[in-house]
This record gives C-alpha cells, sequence and structure tokens, in this order.
C-alpha cells in the first residue's frame, strides 16, 4: 500500500482541487447518523477512524477514474451521496478514500412520454420531488429522509417511502442505470418496462450499498401528482387490534398509500389530544383518481368497522403531514436532552410480527438501563406481512463505552426476537457496517451467494468494504 502523502500527491495530480484534505471536513464525512456516533460526536469525544481524503466528483468521468487508481492501488471506497444513512454504512476507517457524488446533481430528462425521470445521483430528492411537481408529477417516493437523502444512495440502500403501500419501494421505481465497476468501468442498465433476459440487474445495485459499483445515474418511473387524497384515522384498543385490521385491508386488495399504526406510546406522544389512555392508532391516506380514492376510502371504513375502532377523522393525518420530517430538523435534538436515541426497522410476516412487537418490547424493558422509550409502529404492508419500526431512548452515559454497549445490547434484542420468529434484520435502512454480523442468520444457506456476487463484483474487495458483508 501506497504511504498517504504519495496518495494525496497523486489524486491532486489528477483531480486538482476536488480533492479535500482538511481535517474538519474529514471528520464530518468519517461517520453518518448511527445512533452511537450521533451521542458520541455530540459529545465531541470520537470520531470513526478518518479517510486520506474525499474526492468530489463532479462527473461519471471523475467516479471511473478515482475507482480505477483506488482499484490498481488497492484502496478501498466510501461512496457516499447525502450521507442521511442511519447504520454506518457511509462509515470510514483509516487507509479509505471517499468518493462523494454530491456534486452530480441534476435533472438529466424528463421523459414524459413514457413515464420517467433521469437525474444524477447527486440529486436532491426534494429537489426531484419539486421539480416533478411543478410539471405535474410526483416520484411517489417519500421517505422521511426527503429533505437529505440523494439519488444515489437512495438506490444503493434499497429505500422506502412513506407512501410506499400504493407506489412501492425503490426497487418498484427504478428503471435503469448507470453505474461504475470497481475496475473503473462504466455500464447502463436500459430503460425497459419488463424484461426476462436473465436476472434484473437494477436489482443487483439496490441494497449492495456501493459494493458492485458507484451509481452515476438514475432513472425512475413518475405519476401523475393529484391534489385530492382522502384521510382516515382510527382509535384501537391494542397493537394487535391494529394489525389484523391493517391484514384486512391489504388482503382484501385495497391500496391505500399511506398505513400506519403507531403503537400506544407514540398515540400518546404525538396523537395524545385525540386518543384517549392506551389507545393504539391508524392512520389512513388513499390518493389516485377520485373513483380510486372513493373505493379505498370506503373499503378502509367498513373493514374498520368490523374491528373495535373509533373513527378520528382526518385531523391526526393533517398532524402526520406537519410532522413526518421533523426529524430531520435537528438531529441531535434527543442528545441534547442526555439521550442516545436510536430506530431499527424489520419485517417479518403477519404470522410472526405480533410475537416479535411483544418479546422486543418485554426485553427492552428487562434489560435497558434507563430505558426513556421503546416503542414501535408499523408503516409499510404487504398481502404477506408488515414492518416494525422501532424506536427505542435510554439516557446516555458520560462514559461513552457504557452507552454504546447499551446501545449494542438494544439492536441485538431486536436483531435476535426478528430472527427468532422468522423476519428480516432489516426492512429499509440497509446493513451498513452495524448489522453485518446478523447476515449469516439472516440469509441462511444463502448467505455463501452474498459472498460469492461481493467477490464476482469486487475481487480486490475495495468497494465499501465492510458494509453490508463483514471486512
Ligand atoms: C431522519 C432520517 C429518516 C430516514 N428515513 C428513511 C425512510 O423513511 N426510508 C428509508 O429508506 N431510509 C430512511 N433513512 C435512511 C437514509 O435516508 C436512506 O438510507 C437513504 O437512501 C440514504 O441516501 P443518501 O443519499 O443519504 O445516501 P448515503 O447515506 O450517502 O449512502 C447510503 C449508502 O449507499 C452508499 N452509496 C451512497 N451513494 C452511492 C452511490 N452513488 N453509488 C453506490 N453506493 C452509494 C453508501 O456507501 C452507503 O452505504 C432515514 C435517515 C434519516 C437520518
Amino acid at each position: 500500500m501506497k504511504e498517504k502523502a504519495v496518495i494525496i500527491k497523486e489524486l491532486k495530480a489528477l483531480f486538482g482541487s476536488k480533492i479535500v484534505t482538511e481535517e474538519d471536513i474529514l471528520k464530518e464525512q468519517s461517520s453518518d447518523w448511527i445512533g452511537y456516533r450521533r451521542w458520541e460526536r455530540h459529545n465531541g469525544s470520537y470520531l470513526a477512524g478518518l479517510p486520506t481524503c474525499v474526492i468530489k466528483a463532479d462527473s461519471t468521468e471523475d467516479v471511473s477514474e478515482a475507482i480505477k487508481y483506488c482499484y490498481d492501488n488497492e484502496i478501498v471506497v466510501v461512496p457516499q451521496c447525502g450521507r442521511s444513512c442511519v447504520c454506518a454504512g457511509v462509515e470510514t476507517y483509516e487507509g479509505t478514500v471517499v468518493l462523494d457524488g454530491s456534486d452530480m446533481n441534476g435533472i438529466v430528462e424528463l421523459d414524459e412520454e413514457n413515464f420517467m425521470l433521469t437525474a444524477k445521483c447527486g440529486t436532491p430528492l426534494e429537489y426531484i420531488e419539486k421539480y416533478l411537481n411543478e410539471r405535474g408529477y410526483t416520484s411517489g417516493h417519500f421517505p422521511q429522509s426527503l429533505p437529505l437523502a440523494q439519488l444515489g444512495g437512495l438506490v444503493s440502500t434499497r429505500s422506502i417511502g412513506q407512501l410506499s403501500t400504493l407506489y412501492g419501494g425503490i426497487e418498484d421505481l427504478l428503471h435503469g442505470m448507470e453505474a461504475v465497476l470497481c475496475d473503473g468501468s462504466v455500464i447502463r442498465i436500459k430503460n425497459v418496462p419488463r424484461r426476462a433476459a436473465g436476472p434484473e440487474l437494477n436489482q443487483l445495485f439496490m441494497g449492495s450499498e456501493g459494493n458492485f459499483g458507484f451509481v452515476t445515474e438514475a432513472t425512475i418511473k413518475i405519476f401523475k401528482h393529484r391534489a385530492d387524497r382522502a384521510k382516515q384515522s382510527y382509535a384501537v384498543k391494542d397493537f394487535e387490534t391494529g394489525i389484523r385490521a391493517i391484514k384486512e385491508i391489504m388482503q382484501e386488495g385495497y391500496k391505500p398509500a399511506v398505513v400506519r399504526l403507531h403503537d400506544d406510546v407514540e398515540a400518546e406522544m404525538s396523537y395524545g389530544s385525540f386518543i384517549e389512555e392506551s389507545e393504539h392508532i391508524l392512520l389512513f391516506v388513499s390518493e389516485g383518481p377520485d373513483s380510486v380514492i372513493k373505493a379505498t376510502a370506503e373499503g378502509i371504513d367498513a373493514i374498520m368497522s368490523k374491528y373495535e375502532s373509533r373513527s378520528l377523522g382526518e385531523k391526526p393525518v393533517d398532524l402526520w403531514y406537519t410532522i413526518r420530517n421533523a426529524t430531520c430538523d435537528d438531529l441531535y435534538a434527543h442528545n441534547k436532552k442526555g439521550l442516545l436515541r436510536d430506530t431499527c426497522e424489520i419485517s417479518g410476516n403477519w404470522s410472526c410480527i405480533m410475537p416479535i412487537y411483544e418479546n422486543a418490547l418485554r426485553r427492552f424493558k428487562e434489560e435497558i438501563e434507563n430505558l426513556t422509550q421503546i416503542s414501535a409502529h408499523s408503516s409499510h404492508s404487504y398481502m404477506t406481512g408488515t414492518n416494525l419500526y422501532f424506536v427505542f431512548s435510554f439516557k446516555g452515559d458520560a462514559d461513552l463505552a457504557k452507552s454504546r454497549a447499551q446501545y449494542d445490547t438494544a439492536m441485538r434484542i431486536i436483531m435476535e426476537e426478528t430472527l427468532k420468529y422468522g423476519g428480516s434484520i432489516c426492512h429499509h435502512h440497509g446493513v451498513g457496517k452495524y448489522r453485518t454480523p446478523y447476515m449469516p442468520a439472516e440469509h441462511g444457506t444463502s448467505y455463501p451467494m452474498m459472498e460469492t456476487l461481493k467477490k464476482a463484483f469486487d475481487p480486490k474487495n475495495i468497494m465499501n468494504t465492510g458494509a453490508f458483508l463483514p471486512r
């Protein structure tokens, strides 16, 4: 391995001012928003190992040249775009080089005939949505990180938005793409509605977190943007009733855009003025042509009336629209109150969701000291099952190692209970460099295929090594 000073000199010769070595920036770009790093950074005490430099690429040619240099010199590349990930996916370590695509920003083409939009990897999703709305369209993709995330990262993590029940996740939206592979070669996957010409290559990039290549451009489907929507909400007496109602709505074939069930803890925190003590709350939004909205809303109401529920009308949903992305305003808000807080999302079939929910909550109460919150909501549902998004916080300790150990226990409880009942350890945030130890148990006998793919796409092990598979 070349010396750091030599690497910087050679990269500066290739990229000039696009090479950044200022310590403040290296520190800033050395980690993402995973809970314990947030806590540590807030306390000014620890940072992940700093990268050698950041390469601010502004074209596919830059990306290609940068990756080729790293390939020839066996340097690990950490791809970054919006840096909003929350599982240490963009975390660096000594000897790595950050390849930052956030300057590759802009719409390449709006194809109104075929309902597609192509944009560069660093284009913020919020900009894409505004651009589309002004022209009568929507991306249908509304992750809570809408104000932070960029297209390349959204594709690479297999992201999902709050309106996914109607529009789907990024895997339903991505149509084609351009990427740079580990040796610097540029590939394009063409835009077609469907094909059976071998396995679907787009799928390999979604969820591979930069391990199979750097996504430089992506084409997504677009939808008609309509102002009208139906908003409904209901209080139910327990979480299981809410889960059973959602299951019936999904299995009857309704496709509301938003389907959310918040447990009593979250209902009390955000919707306390609408509910009675210990009630849980369901929120629904239906979108589409008027006749579809009407049929969906009537179907939801008919099913909810079969369960012990109270209609709460539109107001809780209006409130949700105002608070739904508020977390992005201040990612340190809870740290300022002395709390180490994070979220963790898993998925499971209908038959295993309740045991996962109940056992994880019970174990948090038994095993986490100074626990201030453990709650969950379901926010993405399918015919076959749903996700659970756990939210937890506990009083952080000045001893950072102790806080980190508590955090590890919290995550372990969720991973263990999920795996025990046959669910998946990750619904949408990705594996990052944090959940890798659970990957063999997650995939079982198919795990070796993951290693085979990694070897095939990245024989020198230089692409975000340590993310999604262990280092
Ligand atoms: C407050 C908050 C709310 C969130 N809500 C949601 C949500 O509702 N739904 C959801 O899915 N996620 C959510 N996330 C997680 C995060 O926003 C998503 O994972 C998002 O897709 C990351 O996009 P990004 O541009 O920030 O990527 P980054 O954080 O920069 O990178 C994410 C991963 O992709 C890799 N990568 C980045 N760019 C490229 C590229 N061009 N080519 C190849 N690999 C690349 C990185 O190495 C990393 O592994 C949330 C995060 C926060 C902080």
